[in-house]
């Protein structure tokens, strides 16, 4: 597991951006980082994994790659489907299907502390989980042999987080500055979620307050705006949820510039696939 760094120029910065989009085609992003430990040890008892979370979540579809790859069955709670995705699956929710998926519909998740049956895997929503730790010391040593090849003294990494345990993690693991935006929630929640994983603050990365608030999964302007001017300039297709929020926060914070900054691509390209024909309802069709 190791995937390219590429040097490019956006908005007149200079920018390096490690390809975890590039790391397969199927198992890829931070979501192959956070389940490696899981793809790379034996299990001999598993024989099912069960998560919960959003219908269009790109976890979800990672688990039913893990899942297809181990001969596992995957169990997925969510609290609804609208008719609309299941009359016409799509996305990270098609694709989780064709890999045998079974959804269950339920309102209340379903608790780790309820199962006690050895022979099921149960994963916390979007892989918060202290098995992701493996994976992403993998990507914080990649990045330590690539900083040194390079010659460089101190560099910033960015990265936008969700769940916050890939950023977590990888500052935990590299000692130079790792900065972040929370995509759900505040600042406060994204401390919480940290604190869920560790104790010790000062493994916690650096979070940058968002000029303006966006709330996860809604469509903006700016955010396809940008979308399609990474995509233009640097000819590298960026994921639609995270990614928007993550380069405008990024753009907006020139004082990172002052070290040479690593750009994390954590993948979710799948589900561009339901995003874009969203943004494509919403903004293309009346220009
Ligand atoms: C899951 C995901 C994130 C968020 O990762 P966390 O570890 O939950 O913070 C960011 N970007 C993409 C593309 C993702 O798929």
């Amino acid at each position: 597991m190791n995937s390219p760094i590429q040097k490019k120029t956006f908005q007149n910065q200079s920018i390096y951006i490690k390809r975890d989009d590039l790391l397969s085609k199927e198992f890829s992003g931070n979501k192959a980082r956070k389940f490696a430990y899981f793809l790379e040890h034996d299990f001999t008892n598993v024989k099912k994994i069960v998560s919960y979370g959003s219908n269009q979540s790109n976890a979800m579809y990672s688990l039913s790659v893990l899942a297809k790859l181990k001969s596992w069955e995957f169990e997925y709670y969510v609290t609804h489907v609208p008719d609309y995705l299941e009359q016409n699956p799509q996305g990270n929710y098609k694709y989780a299907l064709d890999n045998e998926m079974q959804v269950i519909l339920q309102k209340k998740k379903p608790l780790k502390s309820d199962i006690k049956n050895k022979e099921v895997l149960f994963i916390e929503e979007g892989g918060r989980e202290p098995y992701a730790e493996y994976g992403l010391k993998i990507l914080a040593s990649e990045i330590k042999t690539w900083k040194s090849e390079q010659g460089f003294d101190d560099i910033n990494i960015f990265l936008p987080a969700g769940t916050g345990t890939t950023v977590l993690y990888l500052q935990k693991n590299f000692k130079d500055q790792v900065y972040t935006v929370p995509c759900v929630g505040d600042e406060n929640y994204l401390r919480e979620q940290f604190k869920v994983l560790e104790e010790n603050e000062a493994f916690y990365p650096t979070i940058i307050r968002p000029s303006k608030k966006r709330h996860f999964g809604k469509l903006y302007r700016e955010s396809y705006n940008i979308w399609l001017k990474l995509q233009a300039n640097m000819g590298i297709e960026f994921d639609l949820l995270y990614d928007p929020h993550g380069w405008l926060t990024l753009l907006e914070n020139p004082q990172i510039f002052d070290r040479p900054v690593l750009y994390i691509h954590q993948g979710g390209l799948i589900g561009n696939e339901s995003m874009l024909a969203r943004y494509k309802r919403k903004y293309d069709e009346n220009i």
